[in-house]
């Protein structure tokens, strides 16, 4: 045995056992069911890391409510396209998960989704207009067709008492509601879909760090420490998926990826105010999102979040941004500074230089106050007291920095990267992320399989419709499909 340990030979080896992996290892194993697939993940368990509950704000993204997918226009309509796309990707997941529950093969959708309204806060004249635009926007399509809008009193406390029940003040405020929102606990969703996935014949292996990647003719090396008896692995595959969230551009740098050399890296930390107390959880019925602060990121979007985890129900505001130097939540503390390379230096310097609304709103959030915070969410809740609330701290969100057009730009979307004829493939990036998996990883299967992928797109289909394919439904299909799928979630009566 080398000292690199024992080899074994696989056809697929997915790297981290987050929301990504645990889709594409089962839509690869609906499709070729004869290949050996293996999970490799660092900590004791799937779904700890950017995908479990508390690490995310488990809002089901489907633009019905997140303003930076529909942003305004000089003459004051909103275009509508990008909340569209969100929209057909979130039905591609919805779909995905309702047909695995169909068939017996996810367990009760309980576990893992919730119907929580969506809602949209505009206070203000200008937020007021800026709603009512998009709202004109979107209410004609069908996936949007049961947005409300309003700005009476009586209804905005009907909808949100905990936000509007006694407000006082003569500032003009405007919402809007859909009833198709969700909230998704992607932790147990990722578990439950890899247990699926091992019924199947795939092998899950927990506390596994892998800790190299190279190339070796036709064949990637994937090495392995067991991170409780320090011994090595060697996994050999013809494909390998780096699904390892903020661990994954270090690997890609390990294995000298040439498509990410110029790529850089920041770690931003979310952190949220959480509330228990079972009044307040009781009047507040929603996902509520506002507007940004000027200049700040589209992941900085302020919203107040009924939550539902582990059959609990709980009160989410933020996200406030905070620095730590770690790439996951569990990683090192040298994460960053090891993740600097001459080839990306550049990158990096450019990118604080030509972004400097986005520094400075970091260094406001990183450097304020308690009371800070609690005005930030008195804007939601007028009478919110600052010790109902106790502030914790999510996931990281690991920024990929590049280079477009000649500008240093931090990239807020997620990317699909592949390398060495897509035998390699990746995702960096977190937004708008979990909820687009099935979407998301129907892309990366298209660009690292494209010679499988006309044999295997009907299959695919069936169970996981693309963007494509849930575009050209048409309104009374989509109608139809939707139904369906929410109604096989418990997300409808009936
Ligand atoms: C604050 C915050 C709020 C968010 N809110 C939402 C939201 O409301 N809705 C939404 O849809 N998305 C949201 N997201 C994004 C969403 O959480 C992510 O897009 C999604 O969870 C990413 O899944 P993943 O599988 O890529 O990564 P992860 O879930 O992080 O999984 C990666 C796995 O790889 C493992 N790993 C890392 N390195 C190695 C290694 N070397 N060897 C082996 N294993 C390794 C990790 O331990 C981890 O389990 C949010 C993210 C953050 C940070």
């Amino acid at each position: 045995m080398s000292r690199s340990g024992p080899s074994e030979d696989w056809d697929v080896v997915l790297v981290g056992g987050g929301i990504m992996s645990a889709t594409l290892g089962v839509l690869l194993s609906e499709v070729q069911p004869d290949w050996r697939i293996t999970v490799v993940e660092r900590l004791d368990e799937a779904g700890l890391e950017s995908s479990h509950a508390w690490n995310n704000a488990g809002t089901g993204h489907a633009g019905l409510c997140e303003f930076n997918y529909t942003p305004g226009r000089p003459d004051g309509t909103v275009d509508a396209s990008r909340a569209v796309r969100i929209g057909e990707q979130f039905v591609s997941s919805l779909v995905f998960w309702a047909r695995l529950v169909e068939r017996g093969v996810l367990g009760p959708p309980e576990a893992f989704i919730h119907s929580v309204p969506h809602l949209g806060f505009g206070p203000g004249a200008d937020g007021v207009a800026y709603l009512h635009a998009r709202w004109e926007a979107l209410r004609g399509h069908p996936l949007f067709s049961d947005l409300e809008f309003s700005e009476d009193p009586d209804v905005l406390a009907s909808w949100l008492p905990l936000m509007f029940e006694g407000r006082n003040g003569n500032e003009p405020v405007a919402v809007t509601r859909s009833a198709q929102g969700t909230d998704v606990d992607f932790g147990a969703l990722t578990r439950q879909l890899l247990s699926a996935l091992q019924q199947r014949g795939g092998v899950v292996r927990t506390r596994q760090e892998v800790t190299a990647l190279r190339r070796h003719g036709r064949t990637w090396v994937v090495q392995v420490r067991d991170r409780r008896t320090g011994q090595r692995r060697r996994l050999r595959a013809p494909y390998v998926f780096v699904g390892a969230g903020g661990g994954t551009l270090p690997l890609l740098q390990s294995a000298r990826v040439p498509e990410i050399r110029r790529y850089g890296a920041f770690p931003i930390s979310g952190q949220f105010l959480r509330a228990d107390r079972p009044d307040l959880v009781a009047a507040h019925r929603g996902k509520v999102y506002g507007h940004a602060a000027p200049g700040a990121p589209p992941i900085s979007v302020p919203h107040l979040d009924l939550r539902v985890v582990d059959g609990k129900e709980a009160l989410l505001f933020g996200p406030f941004a905070a620095f730590s130097p770690r790439f996951l939540t569990r990683g090192r503390l040298t994460d960053l500074v090891r993740s600097v390379r001459p080839g990306n230096l550049p990158v990096l310097v450019a990118a604080a230089r030509d972004n400097r609304s986005l520094v400075s709103y970091l260094i406001r959030q990183v450097t304020q106050s308690a009371d800070a915070r609690t005005a930030a969410l008195r804007r939601f809740v007028p009478s919110a007291r600052g010790d109902d609330w106790t502030l914790m701290t999510a996931g990281q969100r690991v920024q990929v920095l590049k280079k477009t057009a000649g500008r240093s730009t931090v990239g807020f979307g997620t990317e699909i990267v592949t390398s060495a004829g897509g035998s390699l493939a990746a995702l960096l990036g977190a937004s708008p992320g979990a909820s687009t998996a099935a979407s998301t990883m129907l892309d990366l299967l298209a660009a690292s399989f494209p010679q499988h992928m006309p044999e295997w797109a009907p299959q695919l289909d069936r169970l996981a419709p693309s963007t494509q394919t849930v575009r050209q439904l048409g309104p009374d299909r989509l109608g139809e499909e939707v139904t369906r799928a929410r109604r096989m979630l418990g997300l409808l009566p009936g």
